[in-house]
Parts: structure tokens; sequence; C-alpha cells
């Protein structure tokens, strides 16, 4: 890789990477320890910009007018228009052109707020960072950090700037979205780099838009925004394409396909017009008015503008929507599988209950032992926030609020006892532990843990300080064992004391001091093989709340044919205990199954029995792929939700992959289709209520549209092979596509959930949007609304009404009536209340208002070519024009009463 020009290419002007800690800090003006005061922040903000990469090239507004006006039907039809209006009368020409120039309005509109819509959700998905300003931690937009700015890593974190690492205990990254490399690079502090080193083997430093996959870290940011190595590259890249859902994808195949049948119709009534002598010029602009107005190319769009808008309702209510199609497939989900902790309890964790070698706590009422106090305020990552509270890990901040609850100042004590390594916490190791300073010369090793992963560290007879202070493992296990049983969160203390150090010295000045090179100096000095050897003293039991809406959540998806898994790091009994309380229901599995037996079930076994466990205990997160893919192949349709580095490919693999944002981590967010930004479980479930609703109203829209196109459609093929005159004339046709299609069919995607919408199974993913009776309705209702239509032409030309405006308004309000009847798909609209999609019954009442006039202004009425109908007319137009709504009617009763459509799914 060396000497590679492309490398070379990019390499910084500033070598960050060779120089001292001390110098970058002095360069940036910062105490890395303080970190910049905010108002310094502030200035530099506003001196050195945003850090964002500079967004790739979007979709301009003019291009959005672009596209909606090149439509070629559209042009077409504007050109035949002109033409029209040269030859024939200009006034007709120019009310075609404002029908088009309005209906490409509506249809911009459209897709501007779509657009809208998804632009604000990309914004709400925007990440944040750890800085430490003004001696606090705090949590900051992304974008808002400036250089000189210290800013903490964990496992799991994006690197939001470029940083010159100053503190990195085990950190490792994952450059490959910088470098290629897949292998995660280990970086350091102190390591020599040469000046012209690749980015890869820098190893001081973090660089932006890289991945934190374990250990722990600080850095001063050296770059923001463009400046950053990631900026140079992303120079190069655009916006990736906005991702079309596969509902859009199967609605544009079909639209595509639609249009040709339509076309080829459009021709064939061109042609029996020709025939029967009908003037050419009229009969094209029929032909094309039709082929616009039947066309559906406006249903992708819909479901775009559908799709956007509940995500943005779901934003409103925590669940904020990564991946649009998870809108549309939140639906048909079958499993969820949620954490325990977090998600289905509060994470909102105290300490209960503890154990030490005192013989039995419960009768002599006396305090926790001393030294597992103090192994509890330094053995703990909770670090000082805002406003004097502790922030971190709500398992850690509980620890240290008990601590100083029991007298031990836990920041005082690490005075005293400087921590000089440590081996930190993952859900694998299921332990921690830290290296201490005991102020005389040597170090004591402190670990807490799951019992189970603590225990094999430990040997009796210990050796504590204190022999006394040590526990028996077997007596550790069997309080282990009761702590659980009441559904507390387990965790075991250790510690091993090593009198004289075998590493290199310590130095007086780094026990003082603490400057930044000197406490990387030992970092290395602890390893996995220390682990051992440790004494145990004692444990606790940790409470953590149930969520009060999780009971109640669990309940609505049992009735929604939906199955709850419980996943979850903790102790089988402690999981057992919480799913009792849920009310989970029990599989036929009765207690937990463990990470451990699933490490014993091969896939296949494991997929026969996967259907049967409802609760995992003590399982890693990287068994959790294992959990989904069983499911899969089962068919069912699986949520998962996670939150750590190791969660990120299950989430992948999930059809509805679901990260926390608060506890989440940066990886796993990436890795989602979307987001709880309450970490509620309930969220999920109105989530999915969301989805099914919203894939509810975009087949009422689909039935609405499609019905009334294929009416217009019948009504202009059929009207000639009965001798009846040409029954429309273009400006009605367009009218009726752009007022009695347009206003109700959005109103339509309003509509509010169905009253049982969460009291039926499940829709079947691959379930076709036109199956349960969708195609079949849009066959007989467009037969039927286009034969009401004839009726009205057929007695207005016997009894020499006006047939032609009778015929207009007939097929208007037709559809309107229907637009009222498939605001459910199986409720009578009396049932539902009429006015309970206000937005609808304003589209309909404003409709009839302006089809009347049309009818009755003699303006409009010159313009369409109109009559006013007389009142006799007037009664048999209402009359024709209920036939639809009342049928529609009646299939839903049937529907109601178990009738069915085909055989099952079509
Ligand atoms: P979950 O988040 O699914 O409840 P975790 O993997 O976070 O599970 O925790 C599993 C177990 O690991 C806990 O029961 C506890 O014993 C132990 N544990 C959790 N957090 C820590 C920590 N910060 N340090 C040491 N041990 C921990
Ligand atoms: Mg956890």
């Amino acid at each position: 890789m060396r000497g590679d020009g492309k490398m070379s290419a990019v390499q910084s002007a500033t070598s960050w990477h060779t120089r001292p800690v001390s110098a970058v800090a002095a360069e940036w003006k910062v105490d890395p320890v303080l970190g910049l005061s905010p108002e310094e922040a502030a200035q530099r903000l506003a001196q050195h910009g945003p850090n964002r990469l500079r967004e790739g090239k979007r979709r301009s507004v003019l291009r959005m007018i672009i596209d909606q006006v090149a439509d070629v039907m559209i042009i077409v039809l504007v050109i035949a228009a002109i033409v029209a209006g040269t030859v024939g009368a200009p006034e007709d020409a120019v009310a075609i052109l404002a029908i088009v120039v309005l209906n490409g309005v509506l249809g911009f509109l459209q897709e501007y707020r779509a657009d809208r819509a998804m632009r604000a959700l990309q914004r709400m998905a925007a990440p944040n960072a750890h800085v430490r300003r003004g001696h606090v931690v705090m949590t900051v937009p992304a974008g808002d950090l400036v250089p000189g700015d210290v800013v903490l890593l964990e496992a799991g974190m994006v690197v939001p700037a470029d940083l010159r690492l100053m503190v990195a205990w085990h950190v490792r990254m994952d450059e490959s979205a910088l470098t290629g490399e897949s292998l995660p690079v280990e970086k350091s502090t102190v390591a020599t780099v040469p000046e012209d080193a690749p980015l890869g083997d820098r190893r001081t430093m973090a660089f932006k838009g890289t991945v934190t996959t374990y250990g722990r870290g600080e850095g001063i940011v050296v770059a923001t925004g463009m400046k950053t190595e990631l900026g140079r590259v992303a120079a190069l890249l655009d916006e990736a394409d906005a991702l079309r859902t596969p509902l859009q994808q199967r609605l544009q195949r079909f639209a595509s396909q639609l249009a040709v049948g339509v076309v080829a119709l459009c021709a064939a009534i061109f042609a029996i017009g020709l025939l029967r002598g009908e003037p050419p010029l009229l009969m094209f602009l029929t032909a094309l008015s039709l082929a616009v107005a039947a066309m559906p190319e406006a249903l992708p769009a819909v479901v775009t503008v559908s799709l956007a808008l509940g995500a943005r309702r779901m934003a409103a209510r925590h669940a904020l929507i990564r991946h649009l199609p998870a809108v549309e497939t939140l639906g048909s989900v079958t499993y969820i599988c949620a954490d325990k902790t977090g998600t289905l309890t509060q994470n909102r964790m105290e300490v209960r209950a503890w154990r030490d070698s005192a013989p039995d706590v419960a009768t002599t009422n006396a305090p926790p032992a001393r030294i597992l106090v103090e192994a509890m305020a330094l053995n703990a990552d909770a670090t000082l926030g805002e406003e004097g509270r502790h922030r971190g890990d709500p398992t850690e901040v509980a620890l240290v609020e008990f601590a100083r609850l029991h007298g031990v100042d836990a920041p005082a004590l690490a005075r005293r006892h400087v921590r000089l390594g440590e081996l930190p916490f993952s859900s694998e190791r299921g332990r921690m532990t830290t290296m201490h300073d005991d102020g005389a010369g040597g170090v004591i090793l402190l670990m807490k843990g799951a019992p189970e992963r603590v225990a094999p560290c430990c040997r009796s007879p210990a050796a504590v300080a204190g022999e006394s202070a040590a526990m028996g493992a077997a007596a550790m296990m069997s309080a282990a064992n009761a702590l659980a049983n009441a559904g507390l969160r387990v965790m075991a203390f250790a510690r091993r004391d090593v009198p004289k150090r075998t590493g290199p010295a310590l130095t007086e000045r780094t026990l003082t001091e603490r400057t930044l090179t000197e406490r990387t100096l030992t970092e290395r000095t602890l390893t996995e093989q220390d682990e051992r050897d440790f004494a145990c003293i004692g444990l606790v039991g940790i409470a953590d709340p149930l969520r009060p809406e999780a009971a109640a959540a669990v309940r609505e998806c049992r009735e929604a044919g939906i199955h709850v898994v419980m996943i979850t790091g903790d102790h089988p009994a402690t999981a057992d205990a919480i799913a009792r309380d849920l009310s989970i229901e029990a599989g036929d599995e009765r207690t937990a199954f463990t990470g451990a037996a699933l490490a014993q079930l091969d896939d296949e076994v494991l997929q026969q029995r996967v259907g049967k466990i409802r609760v995992y205990a003590r399982v890693a997160p990287e068994q959790k792929i294992r959990i989904v893919r069983a499911l899969q192949r089962r068919g069912e349709f699986v949520a998962m939700t996670g939150d750590g580095v190791n969660d990120a490919p299950a989430l992948r693999q999930a059809d509805i992959g679901i990260a926390m944002g608060r506890v989440g981590t940066d990886v796993a967010r990436e890795a989602a289709d979307m987001v709880l930004v309450d970490d509620n479980f309930a969220t999920i479930v109105s989530a999915v209520r969301e989805g099914r609703r919203i894939y509810d109203n975009i087949r009422k829209f689909i039935r609405y549209i499609l019905t009334g196109n294929s009416a217009e459609i019948w009504l202009l093929f059929i009207a000639p092979l009965v001798a009846l005159p040409l029954p429309l004339l273009p400006i009605h046709i367009l009218w009726i596509n752009l007022v009695t299609d347009g206003l109700p069919g959005l109103a339509l995607a309003v509509e509010r959930a169905e009253r049982h919408i969460m009291q039926r199974p499940p829709r079947a993913p691959d379930e076709s949007v036109f199956a349960r009776g969708l195609w079949q309705h849009v066959l007989w209702v467009g037969l039927l609304m286009g034969g009401v239509a004839l009726a009205a032409q057929a007695w207005g030309v016997r009894t020499g009404a006006h047939w032609q405006s009778m015929t207009f308004t007939v097929l208007a309000l037709s559809q309107l009536g229907h637009a009222l009847a498939v605001r459910s798909e199986r409720e009578s609209l009396f049932a539902q209340g009429v006015w309970s999609n206000p937005a609808l019954a304003l589209a309909v009442v404003a409709t009839v208002a302006l089809q009347l006039a049309t009818l009755y202004v003699p303006a409009l009425s010159r313009l369409f070519k109109t009559a006013p109908l007389t009142t006799r007319e007037l009664i048999v137009c209402l009359a024709l024009s209920s036939v639809v709504f009342v049928a529609v009617e009646i299939e839903k009763a049937m529907l109601r009463r178990g009738f069915r459509y085909g055989t099952n799914a079509s």
C-alpha cells in the first residue's frame, strides 16, 4: 500500500498522527481533562462551520417540475389541445390546458410534500456525539463538533470527526468505510507512526465515519466536516438514490403494464369513433384525455406520500423510520423479538439487595461490606455529567449511586486508587475488570459481571486483603439464584490484590499527575490472563421495573397474531420472573432457553423448536441472528431489537431491524430499519398498528382510483358499441380526473385505522396488494359504475334530456359515493360515522359543489359545454349515482357475514 499514488493523494497536510497528544492539545488550545468551554465551542463552530459532509446532489424543485411536465402523454395532449385550439375553438384549448396545468401542480405538490417529509426524517436520524466540555460530559449533535473538542468513544460508536486519540483502552476500529480494510485496527495513543503512513496505519488517529468495535477511548478533534479524511473521499460520492420500496416497485411495474393496456384501449376507442364518423381531431383529443385520465401513473407517487407521511406520524410517536419499506412491511410482522433490558423494562436500575461474606444480611441488617461498596465505586464507568448527575450505562450508574448512598464517593475514591487499566464489559465476556493503584506500589484488580462468568476467575480460598471478605463459589452461586428468582439482575464482584507489581514500575508522577501519555504506558499490562485468582466479595441484585405500557402492548400483540419473544443476557431465573410479570405467552418451553443450550442445537433442530420458545436468557448478541434465521425459515416475518455492535448482523437479517435510540449504538442504528427514540416496546406495537393502517389506506386509494378509471374506460368503450354517441368531451374526462379522483383520493390517505385493525392476523408478506378481493372489486364496480353512467346517457338520449351533462354528473357523483363506501374494507359507512374522516367528508362536499358549478354557473357551463339539469334530470342522476354506493355497502355486508372472494388469499 505504501508508495501507492492514490494513498499519498489523500494524505493530510497536517500530520496529527505523528505528534504527541500534548502538542495537539496545545495547537488547538484545549485542556484535555476539561475540554473546551461551551462558549469557546460555540465560537469555534461559527468559525469552522458545522461538522457535516457536503450533501450530494439532490433533486431540485425545478427538476421535480420538469419531471412532472415531462410525462409524454401530457405533452402530446398539450400539443393536441393547441392544434385543436388553432383549428377550432381556442377557449376549449385554454380550458384543457388549464386543467392539465392544475393537474401538474397537484402532482408536483404531492412530490414536494413527499420529498420534504423524507428530508425531515433524515434530519431526525442525525447522529450525536459524546463530548467533554467545561469538565462535564454532554451529548451534542455530531454536527456541532469543533476542532479541539474532547470526544468520548465507546464500542458501537461511529467516530464523529477526525480525532487524535489520547486515551485508547483496547480501542479497535473498523475502518472499512474509509480504507476498505475489513479487519479491525488496534488503536494506541503512543504508537510511533511514520509521517507518510497510509490512513490504515495511523494508529493514533480515529477517523470520521469509522466504527469503534471495541474498547473505550477519548480523542481531540483535529478536523471536522469536509476537512476530515472522509470528507476528502466523500467529495467524490453522491447521496444514494432514494430507495424504492417493494410496494412502490411492484406498483411501478403494474402501472407501466396497465399503461400499455390503457393506450391500446384508447386506440381502439379512437378507431371505433373514426369508423362511426366522429370528427378525427375531437376523437383524438378524447382518446388522449382518456389515456391521461386512466393512466395510473400517479399510483407510485401517492404511495410515496402515504409512506412518507406515515413515517412522519410514526416519528411523532417515537418510531423513527430509517428505511421507508419498513412502513409498509410493519403490518406483516408475526414475531417481535425484543430485548428485555430497556425495551420491556425501564432500564432504571436500582440496587435492591446485596449479599456479602457476612453470614446472613437479612437477619443482621448490617450495611454492605466496605470492600464490596468500594469495588462498586471503582469498577464503574459512570462519568459525572451535567447537573452533578452520573451518566453512562444505567447498571453502572446504579452501582455508583448505591456506593454514594453508603458513604463512598466514587470520584474521590478513584483519585486515590487511580485506574491503571481495564478490560471492558461486553455481553460476550459477561464481566469487566479494572486495575487500580493500591497506594503502596501494588495494584488492586476488581471484577464484576454475571456470576457464572466471574466464578471461573475466582479461586478459594481467596487471597484478598482481609480473607474474611471472601465468599465461596458455591455460596455465591446459590445467592445468585435466590436474587435472580426474585426477578433481579444479578452481578457478582471479585477482587484480587497484587502487592508487588511485575510490570513496568509506576513512577510517582504517574500516580499524582496522571499525565495522559503515562497513563497509557501501563494500559497494556492488563490482559485476560490476569483474570484469575480472584476472590468473590459479594453480589448485588438490581431491580429494573417493567415499563408500565409493556404488559398491555404484549396483550395487544397476542390479539394481533404477533408472537412476542424476550431476549436477554440476564440470568434465566431473572428472565422467567419478568416474562411472568408481562404474561408473555408461555411457549411449550416453560422456562427460559439459555444461550448455552442454543449453542448445542444445530440449525435444523433449532428451526423445529424455535416456534415454541418465548424467552431466551444468557444469550450473546451473536446468537440472535440464529434465532431470526430459524424463524424466517419457518416463514415468519421477524422484527428484532438490538443496541450493541454485535446486534448489527441480526438487525440486518431481521425483516424489521429495530435499534434503540437512547442506549443504542450508532452501529445498531445504521443497521436498523427503525429506531425507537424512547426504547419502548409499546412503540414497536404502535408502529405495527400504524403500518397496518397505512397499508390499508394505500389499498383504499388503489381501490378507489382504479375503479373510477376503469369506469371511465368502460363508458367510452361500450357507448359506441351500443350505438350511443360519444358520452363525454375531453374536458369532462380531464375534470373528473382532476377533481373527482384527486381530492377524495388524497383524503382516503388520512383515513383512521379500522376498528379491528389489531385484532386480525398479520398480512402475508408476499400477498399481492390486489389480493383479498381488490381486483375483483375494481372489475365489477368499475363495470357497474360505467354501466350506470351509460344508463344515464341512454335514458337522456331516449327522452331527449341533457344526456351529456347527465352522464358527466352521474359518473362524477358515483365516484364520490364510491369514495365514501370504500373508506372501510368491511364496516358500513354508518357504523364508521359519515364525518369520522373530516377531510374526506369535506372533499366530497367540495367536489359536489364544484360539479354543480360546472352545470349551473353560466360561465363554467359554457366552458364545459353543459346545460343546467332540470329537477327531474337531477333526481334521475342522484338515483343512478347512489347505485354504486349501495352495491358496495352490500358487498361489505356480505364480507362481514363471511363471504370470501376466491379461495383464500386472492
Ligand atoms: P441484557 O442487556 O440483555 O439484559 P447484558 O448482556 O447487558 O444483558 O447483561 C448480562 C449480564 O451481564 C447481566 O445480568 C450482568 O450480570 C452482567 N452485566 C451487565 N452489565 C454489566 C457491566 N456493566 N459490568 C459487568 N457486568 C455486567
Ligand atoms: Mg445490556
